[in-house]
């Protein structure tokens, strides 16, 4: 069985962030997730919000965050991660055929969309969007269609007829949206999308929409399958400002505790998930010693 100290699951931003720091900070790691990272970078046509990086293709990115694994000599343990159990002190990981044992875990797994539309995969960075802040630019003077859940779907909404040409909004709820006059509800159910090299159009029960862009606003689903016992809010996991999760020494970061789905902002939980993970085991030891010489004693 495999051991380490810390047990990172996810090769987003913010898992792989977390490991850098981890390693930086001299912990045995282990690393599960895909060796082609997360789709979510590779996927993406053009980034703008990366700070340092004005202009970078998520094929750039995954690129550069690989490069960085390896020249800390960090290795991708290519494995899916089906269960996480608390046991007294450590933490027992179902990870493919394998279990893994970890004194502390971080789940940096994003979010996991369940039920997608017919189409929606295949034009996922070609025409389908799940994130409005980021690729709105892209679609200036356009017209997009915005499938929301929510209210903050609205709000995106409201942001997207500020920067492209036109924004049909398909609620699915039944509640009336808040949306500025810019933005055209249309109560209908989408079904499914179309398209040639790109999404171009938006099938619903009845009719076709010819669109430039389909912003797909999906809120997360509850990770507590992969965490038996793990609080979620919102269909979140919980933390608090060091991304501590309610189990003593798991700890989440990234798309996986809430919005916004960034980058910028995965990548700053990963690393403040990891310091914490590093504060987690000093006491764990100091504990464990205290316990030694008082038996000794
Ligand atoms: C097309 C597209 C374009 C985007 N453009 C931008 C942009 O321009 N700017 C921006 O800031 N954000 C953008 N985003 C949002 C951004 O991608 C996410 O916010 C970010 O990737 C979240 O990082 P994460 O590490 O939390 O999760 P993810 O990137 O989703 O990574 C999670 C990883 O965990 C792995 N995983 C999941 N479950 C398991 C498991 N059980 N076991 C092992 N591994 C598992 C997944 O395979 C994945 O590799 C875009 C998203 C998409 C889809």
């Amino acid at each position: 069985m495999e051991r380490a100290e810390i047990a990172i699951i996810g090769t987003g931003p913010a898992g792989i962030s977390a490991a850098i720091t981890a390693k930086a900070r001299n912990k045995d790691i282990i690393l599960l997730g895909s060796n082609n990272l997360s789709e979510k970078v590779s996927k993406a046509h053009e980034i703008l919000n990366y700070p340092g990086f004005p202009e970078i293709s998520g094929e750039t990115l995954a690129f550069n965050l690989k490069k960085h694994l390896q020249h800390m000599e960090i290795a991708i343990t290519e494995k899916k991660v089906t269960a996480v159990y608390a046991m007294d002190q450590y933490f027992g990981l179902q990870a493919g055929g394998d279990m893994v044992e970890a004194q502390t875990v971080i789940l940096a797994t994003g979010v996991v969309q369940d039920k997608t539309f017919p189409g929606e995969n295949e034009f996922l960075g070609r025409g389908v969007s799940y994130c409005a802040t980021c690729d709105a630019p892209f679609y200036k003077g356009k017209t997009v269609a915005v499938v929301g859940y929510d209210e903050e779907s609205e709000r995106e909404a409201d942001y997207l007829a500020e920067v492209t040409g036109k924004v049909y909004y398909f609620p699915m709820y039944q509640r009336e949206p808040e949306v500025t006059d810019a933005v055209e509800v249309v109560r209908q159910t989408p079904k499914e999308i179309l398209g040639t090299l790109k999404a171009g159009t938006l099938r619903t029960d009845t009719e076709d929409w010819q669109v430039d862009g389909i912003f797909i606003l999906r809120d997360a689903v509850s990770p507590g399958q992969l965490v038996p016992g793990l609080t979620i809010a919102d269909r979140h996991v919980n933390v608090n400002a060091m991304m501590e999760t309610d189990i003593p020494g798991l700890f989440a970061c990234g798309d996986i505790v809430g919005r916004p789905y960034q980058y910028v902002k995965s990548a700053g939980q990963g690393n403040v998930a990891a310091l914490s993970a590093v504060t987690y085991l000093s006491r764990l030891k100091q504990a464990q010693t205290k316990g030694k010489s008082s038996t000794n004693s």
